[in-house]
């Protein structure tokens, strides 16, 4: 199998005949491909679509559907355990996310074996003020907060290598923030620009709150320097509170003595917390149990 394309789809009963229609239409007839559809939960008539799809295409349609809604990360994650692809890719089934791109990020990695991976990019959003704002936001705050970076704008529309899929899968965490997860992988990733088109049918599934538990999760799942807080806050506090006794010690006011104790009693209760937070943090990274490094190549070693 030469191409394996997940395709996550929750309420896209318009969406995912057009999107096979599409691919049809643009594929190849000789390009070895499979489509993945994980319906996840939908509560319209998606499965059934797809069902017809995967009867009257048995060789290139392939349906797996969930109990219930688990979300796009959760269905980013079985399609790709179940793709058999050399080259897997991830793509939104309400053409968005043009599938005529997909066979020039496959080009590219046809082309270009320096690459590993190919991810979409949005040069400009088009979307609302505020979302974009914190979206800006939110990748600096990512970026400055975790070892690795994360493009601005880059978004799951992505084509990779087998070798990197099979690391993806390698990291068996719960909580999975998958562009964090692309990047912490590593490899070459080539960012091809795209302006996403209009949603063919029906409404985006992410609101703003959605968004940004989405952005919260995260940021908690890929760094570790939030626990750190308390313990410059207690030291921040230690300082003050060490100027504000030699101020006591000095003057002998009482309400500047007042300030001291509770800058005092602070600087404790924070350093405490520091100390704990430095245990959480190392659970939180043991209790991930992503693999230590991930190899790309070996020579001259079977
Ligand atoms: N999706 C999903 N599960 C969800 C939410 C969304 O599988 O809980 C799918 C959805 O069907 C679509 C893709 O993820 O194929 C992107 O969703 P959407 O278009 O709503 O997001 P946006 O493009 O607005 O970021
Ligand atoms: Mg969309």
């Amino acid at each position: 199998m030469k191409l394996s394309l997940v395709v996550p789809c929750y309420n896209e009963e318009e969406n995912v005949n057009v999107f096979y229609d599409n691919i049809k239409k643009n594929y190849n007839k000789d390009l070895d491909y499979e489509l993945i559809f994980i319906d996840d939960g939908s509560k319209d008539e998606t499965l059934e679509k797809l069902k017809e799809l995967a009867k009257l295409d048995k060789k290139h349609v392939k349906t797996i559907s969930f109990s219930r809604n688990f979300g796009k990360e959760a269905a980013i994650l079985a399609g790709l355990k179940e793709a058999k692809g050399d080259y897997v890719g991830i793509i939104d089934a309400d053409m968005q996310q043009d599938p005529k791109i997909m066979l020039e990020m496959l080009d590219i990695l046809e082309k270009d074996t320096y690459y590993d991976s190919v991810a979409a990019y949005q040069k400009e959003r088009k979307e609302n003020k505020v979302i974009s704002f914190f979206k800006r936001n939110f990748y600096e705050i990512m970026n400055s907060t975790s070892s690795f970076e994360i493009k601005q704008g880059a978004s799951d529309f992505r084509l990779f290598r087998r070798a990197v899929v099979d690391s993806i899968l390698l990291l068996e965490e719960d909580n999975r923030f998958s562009k964090g997860i692309f990047s912490w992988v590593g490899f070459h990733t080539y960012y091809l620009p795209y302006v996403p088109n209009k949603r063919e049918h029906g409404s985006t599934k992410f609101n703003f709150v959605k968004l940004l538990t989405y952005g919260v999760g995260g940021i908690v799942s890929f760094s570790i320097k939030p626990l750190k807080a308390s313990i410059i806050i207690g030291m921040i506090f230690s300082v003050l509170f060490l100027i504000s006794f030699i101020a006591f010690v000095i003057t002998t006011n009482v309400i500047i003595g007042l300030c001291a104790l509770i800058l005092f009693i602070s600087t404790i209760q924070f350093l405490i917390m520091g100390v704990i937070c430095e245990y959480l943090s190392q659970i939180h990274i043991q209790s991930k149990n992503r693999p230590i490094y991930i190899i790309k190549e070996k020579i001259n070693i079977k």
